[in-house]
């Protein structure tokens, strides 16, 4: 299994962390903890539809180098020398995650700030998988969702494309974002260098393969064939999961570590035969993981059902609101 994790993250019972000696082995555990959190690998969300639940994601390593150095999921950041800058590249923007260094530090400050509580849910939706006590988000406002969902057809996939606009206009309506705060889809041929946060490989399972060290690094080649599981059923589509500890969330069910998303990335496989509707409803699913969402669902009237049918196009009441309660949005 795997032991990502913080699975039993100190809790800073005092909240000023000076009212007895107990802070003290509380730093202790937080740079121990911190350790582990800084070498955990990021979680490969790959899925769709999995014939049985959690342990189709192969374990990654789990013992941390003994050097310390930056998280080793430094994105792509040298990918391709070709910036083909589309047309609606927006203006710059420095993402300091991307920054091995500044990574470095954020990971090192949540490690020891960042077990504290955050805020409590009311409705919990993922309890299937490994990841299923995690749970991630943009920032404290939905307007913090990353407005441009990169997409890029390594094929002739216009009908994917389309599903992932449609996907992403079900999203919108999801989490309340409109005009300027709207997610929008664009493509792009070259990389879209470092004003990504979250982008969507779509090509048959070859391209993605032959792609997969430049555009998909973190997620295998058996991931990518569907090796792992039935190859009937292969997955439909994957995200890995970058995400930040961001501090713990509290529920009825027991606690959650709270992940503050940084740039997430997935693919949506062609499939002969797979029909449009099909296509929506695997990225409505992936995307939800784009936007946070750890884990799977164990009701089969949900799209992140673990075992997604990939009938169904609209998501239910209580799947939105496992997002929107992250964003303090009115519950459905
Ligand atoms: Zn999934």
């Amino acid at each position: 299994m795997y032991a990502y994790c913080n699975g039993n993250p100190v809790m800073l019972v005092d909240p000023s962390g000076m009212a007895s000696f107990s802070w003290l082995k509380n730093i202790a555990n937080n740079v121990a903890n911190f350790f582990k959190n800084l070498f955990a690998p990021k979680l490969p969300v790959v899925n769709l539809p999995p014939t049985t639940p959690p342990s189709v994601v192969s374990p990654p390593p789990t013992t941390p180098p003994s050097v310390v150095s930056p998280p080793p999921t430094t994105p792509p950041s040298v990918v391709s020398p070709s910036p083909t800058t589309p047309p609606e590249y927006v203006s710059p923007v420095i993402d300091w995650n991307r920054i091995p260094i500044i990574s470095w530090i954020i990971n090192l400050w949540n490690s020891i700030f960042g077990s504290k509580t955050i805020g409590a849910l009311s409705v919990w939706r993922a309890t299937v998988d490994n990841s299923s006590n995690y749970i991630g988000r943009w920032g404290t406002s939905a307007t913090n969702v990353p407005r441009i969902i990169w997409v890029r057809d390594l094929g002739s996939n216009a009908t994917i494309v389309q599903a992932i606009r449609e996907a992403v206009a079900v999203w919108n309506t999801a989490l309340s974002l409109s005009g300027n705060n709207a997610m929008t889809v664009s493509t792009f041929t070259g990389f879209p260098l470092s004003t990504y946060k979250i982008y969507f490989i779509v090509g048959d399972e070859n391209q993605l393969v032959s792609n997969r060290a430049t555009l998909l690094p973190g997620l295998t080649e058996r991931q990518l064939r569907g090796q792992d599981r039935d190859p009937i059923r292969p997955y439909a589509g994957g995200v890995y999961q970058v995400s930040n500890a961001e501090g713990t969330w509290t529920h009825s069910t027991g606690n959650k570590n709270g992940r503050r998303m940084t740039r997430p990335y997935g693919y949506i496989r062609e499939h002969t035969g797979r029909t449009a509707s099909q296509y929506k409803n695997v990225a409505i699913h992936e995307l939800a993981h784009a936007l946070g969402w750890f884990g799977h669902s164990n009701n089969s009237a949900d799209i992140m059902y673990w075992d997604n049918p990939l009938t169904l196009t609209q998501l239910s009441n209580a799947e939105v609101n496992h997002l929107r309660q992250l964003y303090g949005l009115t519950l459905r």
